[in-house]
């Protein structure tokens, strides 16, 4: 039987899913926040934008018809997760929920681990080189560590600069080759990488890098 299934996405792992369901013949919505300027776009339908919280979701949900939602945001996207429980109660359709596993600490790696972007900042030693791999909207913990060279790398060039004092940015995604988060980090004289611990196999090159070149990584444990 063919469903009418919205995936929240964002990941690769829902693009992943959503490739997958539509060549079966299901009818596929990939909702994506719209973050980035020009995201991989999964086969399917997509829609871009909040849904303005949970009833507004559970609203949508029922208007499109749709038969099953699968949560694949990515595991720090707390909200859109929390949201997507009350707007399937509401709607009375199934949630499936997809989970990454966190990154296990590898004996040679060398991790500060830490609760939150705030305690990430305050663990930065004084005139650190560090390279910030942690998205647009999270460099406000780190303002004012005006004693720290930030490298910020970003998906996008922002419209306005980073609101950090003293930084360098790095326009670009994570490459899935680690030489290359190698050479990344070695250009930039990096002496820490500053992350989540985000589980997945898109964004761990950067993670294998560090422990090449024996740099300590300040990592925020994946929320459980
Ligand atoms: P969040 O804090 O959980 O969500 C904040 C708000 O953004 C939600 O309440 C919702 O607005 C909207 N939103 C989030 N994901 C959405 C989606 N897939 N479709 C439609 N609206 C969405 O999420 P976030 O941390 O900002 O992450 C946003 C998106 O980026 C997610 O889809 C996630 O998978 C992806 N992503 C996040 C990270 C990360 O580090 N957090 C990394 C890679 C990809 P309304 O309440 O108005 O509906």
């Amino acid at each position: 039987m063919s469903d009418r299934i919205l995936i929240l996405g964002g990941t690769n792992e829902a693009a992943e899913i959503a490739d997958r369901l539509t060549a079966a013949g299901h009818t596929v919505i990939t909702s994506l926040a719209g973050r980035t300027q020009s995201p991989r776009l999964p086969a399917g339908k997509t829609r871009v934008g909040g849904f303005g919280g949970a009833d507004k979701m559970a609203g949508w949900i029922a208007r499109h018809d749709i038969d099953k939602v699968i949560d694949a945001t990515h595991p720090f996207a707390l909200q859109i997760s929390s949201n997507a429980q009350i707007a399937c109660t509401q709607a009375g359709i199934l949630l499936e929920v997809y989970t990454r596993k966190p990154w296990q600490k590898h004996p040679l790696d060398d991790w500060i681990e830490v609760a939150s972007l705030a305690e990430a900042a305050t663990a930065i030693p004084t005139d650190a080189r560090a390279f910030l791999a942690l998205g647009s909207q999270h460099l406000e913990p780190f303002k004012t560590r005006d004693d720290v060279d930030f490298i910020v790398r970003m998906v996008d060039r922002p419209q306005n600069p980073p609101i950090l004092p003293r930084h360098t940015l790095e326009i670009g995604s994570p490459s899935r080759d680690w030489h290359q988060e190698r050479k990344l980090l070695q250009n930039h004289n990096i002496t820490h990488v500053v992350c989540r611990n985000s589980g997945g196999s898109r964004s761990y090159a950067k993670i294998i890098a560090a422990r090449a070149l024996e740099i300590p990584v300040i990592i925020i444990k994946m929320p459980s």
